[in-house]
């Protein structure tokens, strides 16, 4: 069954649709700042789902918490919001506790990030890791700098640190005057006004700002002839030697639109969102083997970029999250599976939103949708109508973590191995071996210590296997360009050890990356890379 739809119909679709994800360090303000977006999108008023999450993940951490955890993290993968006369969807990237190769692979499947940073910490770890992916892809970065009603380091150093650390150019297209106690307001320099901060609105509503053209004397006397002449006088600097803004360079991820504001009081939320759609990147073509295949065609086509299993054991159900790339999602739509050219129905399609899952019955491109995954579908894989084609593959990330998986009961081997061997199909961790085969215990390879727990708690509870971790002690993994031939070709190599992942390529361990670097230097003619080559 082929659907019929109008190319008007998905290319006003299109127009009417942007995607993000928010990338940012634990504690920048990620939930805060959702919250607020949501607000604005009208679907709900209070944004309790977003707070149920937050009162849960501070609790202690156990296996019933683990298991509360992944439930949440299922209904809260993508919240889909109607501003103006535009979808939004907002693909969540899991936090610090449940950092996890998904947090990546959700990167993958958005169109734009939103870089949210602390005014008083500026760029941080989780934060840069982050923004390596966008990078990989070029994504259109937009930045959101965080708790400006306290005190904070100067905003023109924040975006030196910007340019200099991430070589991303900086267009700032809102100023704040002053900080902490003495925060004021911002300058929307689109508008060329003046919104004034009034910690009074603590919003839990949409709230109105009171707005102050640039031209009015009122400004000086309502922010102080000092902090006034200081704001004036950095106008300056950014209207006169600053960057004008460039789309084409926000669109190919070489400037970033620069935003300030408090999240928690709701300030400068809306005028972030207001220029975010003006300037954001509408679902667009994506690389595949027919080439780059545009949004408006008219045949649907997706790609699944997450798999969550439900964690209780009665219900062993699996969604398969898939970003619609062109055409029109219909339920109950035939599609072609490109990895085993199978023809799947697609029933029970789930929309994913805050707490509750809504059954689907239309989606487009930008879209996510949730389906049932009775084992059919693997990270990575294309579904479609029409013409056959692939998208690129996305890539195994460079784990962080190490440790042997052992299985001390024998007889549990059958079990043991099979789950093993499910869970990395399903890409809830990477497993390597050592290369000499001198032990076969698998090595699970992570990006986040959640990866190694929902793996020894789900191999306990779905495959009846207690098993133990050993730690490794190492933190950076190269593969190794050429393979093997390659690596015969070097001479020895020192304070590495080499592993092979689960397709039997070489992988260079190190303890740090002053060995990998060491390595590197030693080796000009090893081509090592931090993610693994798509297959
Ligand atoms: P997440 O870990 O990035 O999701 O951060 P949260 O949204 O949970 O925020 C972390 C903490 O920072 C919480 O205590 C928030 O209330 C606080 N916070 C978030 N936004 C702001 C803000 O604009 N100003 C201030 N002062 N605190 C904020």
């Amino acid at each position: 069954m082929t659907t019929t739809v109008s190319k008007t119909e998905i290319k006003q679709a299109v127009e009417h649709r942007r995607n993000f994800a928010i990338i940012s360090h634990p504690d920048a303000g990620k939930t805060t700042l959702t919250e607020k977006l949501l607000l604005y999108g009208g679907a709900i008023h209070e944004a309790g789902a977003v707070k149920a999450r937050r009162a849960q993940r501070h609790a202690v951490s156990d296996w019933m918490e683990l298991e509360q955890q992944r439930g949440i993290s299922i209904t809260s993968t993508v919240l889909q919001f109607l501003y103006r006369d535009y979808w939004i969807n907002l693909l969540d990237t899991p936090g610090h506790q449940d950092f996890s190769e998904d947090t990546y692979r959700t990167l993958a499947a958005a169109d734009n990030a939103v870089m949210l940073e602390d005014a008083a910490k500026g760029l941080e770890p989780q934060t840069r890791k982050l923004f390596e992916v966008c990078r990989m892809r070029d994504m259109p970065i937009f930045t959101f700098f965080n708790k400006l009603d306290r005190p904070g380091r100067e905003p023109l150093e924040l975006l030196d640190e910007i340019e200099q650390e991430l070589g991303l150019m900086t267009y700032a297209v809102n100023w704040p005057v002053g900080m902490g106690d003495r925060f004021k307001g911002v300058f929307d320099r689109r508008q060329r006004q003046f919104h004034l901060f009034e910690r009074s609105a603590h919003g839990s509503k949409e709230a109105r700002d009171t707005v102050i053209d640039l031209g009015d004397p009122q400004i000086e006397q309502l922010i102080g002839p000092e902090l006034y002449y200081q704001f004036k006088e950095e106008l300056e600097v950014l209207d006169e030697v600053g960057p004008e803004l460039d789309l084409d360079a926000v669109h190919a991820g070489q400037m970033t639109p620069v935003f300030f504001g408090s999240a928690m009081t709701n300030f400068g939320v809306e005028l972030f969102l207001e220029a975010f759609l003006d300037y954001a990147l509408k679902p667009n073509p994506r690389e595949s083997t027919l080439g780059p295949v545009p949004p408006t065609r008219e045949d649907f086509s997706g790609f699944v970029f997450k798999l969550q299993a439900n964690m209780d054991p009665r219900h062993r159900d699996r969604v398969a999250f898939i970003r619609v790339c062109s055409g029109k999602f219909e339920k109950d739509m035939v599609v072609s599976h490109a990895r085993t050219g199978k023809q799947v129905r697609l029933s029970h399609p789930q929309k994913l939103f805050g707490q509750g899952r809504e059954s689907l019955d239309d989606a487009y491109p930008g879209d996510v949708i949730g389906l049932n995954n009775p084992g059919v579908f693997a990270i990575g894989d294309t579904i479609y109508q029409g013409e056959k084609l692939e998208y690129e593959g996305i890539p195994f990330f460079s784990p962080e973590m190490f440790a042997y998986l052992k299985n001390p009961n024998p007889s549990k081997f059958k079990q043991f191995r099979k789950g093993v061997a499910e869970l990395r199909e399903e890409g809830a961790v990477q497993i390597m071996y050592s290369a000499d085969e001198s032990r076969r215990d698998p090595i699970l390879a992570a990006v986040g210590q959640l990866q190694f727990e929902v793996v020894q708690f789900r191999l306990q509870q779905e495959y009846n296997v207690e098993t133990l971790l050993e730690m490794l002690p190492y933190s950076v993994a190269r593969w190794v360009g050429g393979g093997w031939d390659a690596l015969k070709q070097a001479s020895r190599l020192f304070n590495t050890v080499t592993v092979k992942d689960s397709y039997g390529r070489p992988v260079l361990l190190f303890k740090n990356e002053w060995n990998c670097q060491q390595v590197e230097s030693e080796h000009p003619k090893l081509k090592l890379s931090s993610t693994a080559p798509v297959v």
